[in-house]
């Protein structure tokens, strides 16, 4: 049956993004713990029942590499999406917890998210948009599942400025606002899986390894003091606005840093938002670092991820074909 808000007690926090909050809670008829999303809408209620009709097809997403879907209704001015509770939370949380995610994992982490990619294209059509760290979900039984893929189109443009937030994991092609694919999630996933080896948002020149250190180079804090790029030519409206808003006020970084030239064509901790999408749309991609630390196979992988043309970019299910090599990278570390 559908769900009600005041069916549920709070057990706990589970975290806040950009678009909402999560709370751990138990739906007290069935007993059953779930994740209650609370996304803050704004838009009238003829968008907002278009919404929740949108989610609906969440109920018949079943694969074990999908965050399962309970249902989602309407509490003003919010709408609550509940999902499966995934013990473990988030990949961004293991690692700044815990420190960088062994290559062995995050193999096994690039064939769960491939899996569950490849499911919700080519049964449902459906791109994810949003893959990164804090939407990988891990539990105790080892299971690891993506979630909060962009299943509503209206959802989409009404949390459209929820947009600064997640835009550093974004492709090329999609930052340059052009056509973009189910293989822009694959560059997204390349960019995640950087991060999970390295312990540290691979956009940063950052070398200190202090997993405590490291959220501020993270996405979401694009509000540091980079170079006043008057130069976005390169980007679409849409994000040169959402760019110049997310500009916060300059921070010194230090002591005679006021006079010294600003980087140009080098990303760190201190780069704009705006900065570090010029940054991703002109430099080379990323990649596992230093060489030669990491099996072959997993270079050669991300490499593959992170292919700036996205017509030399593989797809989820091309890059499934050979699982082997994924088996070779986990098995070449061990
Ligand atoms: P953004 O808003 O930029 O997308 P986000 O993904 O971190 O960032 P939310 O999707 O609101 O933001 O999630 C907040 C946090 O709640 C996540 O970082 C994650 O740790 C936790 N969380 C989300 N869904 C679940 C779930 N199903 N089970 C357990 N924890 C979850
Ligand atoms: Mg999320």
């Amino acid at each position: 049956g559908d769900l009600r808000n005041d069916e549920f007690k709070v057990l706990g926090d589970l975290g806040a993004g950009a678009g909402g909050t999560v709370d751990k809670v138990v739906h007290v008829p069935t007993g059953t713990v779930m994740a209650k999303k609370l996304v803050l809408i704004d838009a009238k209620p003829a968008v907002r029942k278009q919404i929740l009709r949108e989610l609906q097809i969440m109920h018949t997403c079943a694969s074990p590499f999908i965050v399962s879907f309970y249902g989602a209704f309407m509490k003003e001015p919010h709408i609550c999406i509940c999902m499966e509770y995934m013990d473990r939370t988030s990949l961004d949380g293991v690692y700044k917890k815990h420190g960088a995610i062994g290559i062995q994992v995050v193999g096994k982490i690039a064939e769960a998210v491939l899996e569950g990619l490849t499911y919700l294209y080519d049964v449902h059509r459906i791109i994810h948009r949003d893959i990164k760290p804090s939407n990988i979900l891990v539990n105790s039984r080892g299971a690891i599942k993506i979630c909060d893929f962009g299943v509503s189109g209206e959802l989409i443009n009404s949390i459209a400025n929820t947009f600064v937030g997640t835009s550093t994991y974004m492709s090329p092609e999609r930052i340059q606002g052009g056509n973009y694919s189910v293989k822009s999630d694959v560059w997204s996933l390349g960019i995640s899986l950087i991060e999970l080896a390295l312990g540290r948002f691979p956009f940063s020149n950052n070398d200190d390894h202090d997993p405590a250190s490291n959220g501020s180079n993270g996405p979401g804090n694009g509000n540091g003091n980079g170079r006043s790029a008057e130069d976005d030519s390169d980007l679409p409206d849409e994000l040169r606005a959402t760019a110049k808003a997310s500009r916060a006020p300059p921070v010194l970084p230090g002591a005679g840093a006021a006079n010294s030239p600003p980087p140009v064509a080098a990303a760190g901790p201190n780069m704009s938002i705006l900065d570090l999408l010029q940054y991703i749309v002109n430099e080379p991609a990323p990649r596992l670092t230093p060489p030669g630390k990491y099996p072959r196979e997993a270079e050669v992988f991300v490499d593959d991820c992170l292919r700036k043309d996205p017509g030399l970019r593989k797809n989820p299910k091309q890059l499934l074909v050979t699982p082997e090599d994924l088996e070779v990278w986990a098995k070449g570390m061990a």
